[in-house]
């Protein structure tokens, strides 16, 4: 047997002080999981659960190069967000269970052609064109849950030019680690690669060619990219 052209290869993501990388598989992601933020797109998070939807695992970015302003859409948002990784494999894992399955934490960004997602919403359409597109998912390095622990509180936040635009604290997301990784474990069986975005705190908004997107995570880390 033999490929009939050559494979990309397993997209990966650096690992905090380290030349080892993490090989990613999937890459899930859950909206609506900051109750401001659910309230700034229209949804009442005391009557709307959060939602999941994927993203595919080749649109990892690295944090420090620069994310191409995408075709097909003039309003491109940031959602900085709390990156949980796996480490081991499970299904139907309990929330006292969840965190053993844990590999480390990072700073990502939910990149969102929202005008897509408004029309897809709208039409009662898939989100994929708002969602999964090239580059929509700028990473950090991880840092191993072995060096920092499992983080609960801090602050969480993003700046477009330095101009503050989210502001939140991890201990706010609605379904905390252990809940969303019980409730994804119910659904599909999760592996060791597999990365959860956990949702965005409030003050979305669109970003432009040229300008920078800076933020972090208190104890997790900070992510930097240039829009070119
Ligand atoms: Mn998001």
């Amino acid at each position: 047997m033999s490929l009939v052209f050559s494979s990309v290869g397993t997209p990966s993501v650096a690992i905090e002080g380290t030349e080892d990388r993490y090989p990613a598989r999937r890459l899930y992601c859950i909206g609506q999981n900051y109750a401001e933020h659910a309230r700034e797109m229209g949804y009442n998070p005391d009557r709307e659960p959060p939602c999941f939807f994927m993203k595919p695992t080749d649109s990892l970015l690295p944090s420090g190069e620069d994310f191409p302003y995408p075709p097909a859409t003039n309003d491109v948002h940031h959602e900085i967000e709390l990156v949980v990784t796996l480490g081991k494999e499970g299904k139907d894992i309990s929330p006292d269970d969840a965190l053993d399955y844990i590999y480390g934490y990072a700073v990502g960004l939910d990149m969102t052609r929202r005008d897509l997602q408004g029309k897809a919403k709208e039409q009662r359409f898939p989100w994929e064109t708002g969602k999964a597109f090239d580059n929509c998912g700028p990473i950090a390095p991880i840092v191993p849950a072995s060096k920092i622990g499992h983080p609960t509180e801090g602050r969480i936040w993003l700046e477009v030019n330095g101009e503050p635009r989210q502001e939140g604290d991890i201990n706010q997301l609605i379904w905390d680690i252990p809940e969303t990784i019980s409730y994804l474990s119910k659904q599909y069986t999760l592996c060791p690669g597999d990365l959860i975005f956990t949702g965005t705190p409030a003050g979305v908004g669109p970003i432009n060619k040229g300008e920078t997107m800076e933020g972090g995570i208190e104890g997790v880390g900070t992510i930097k990219i240039a829009v070119v």
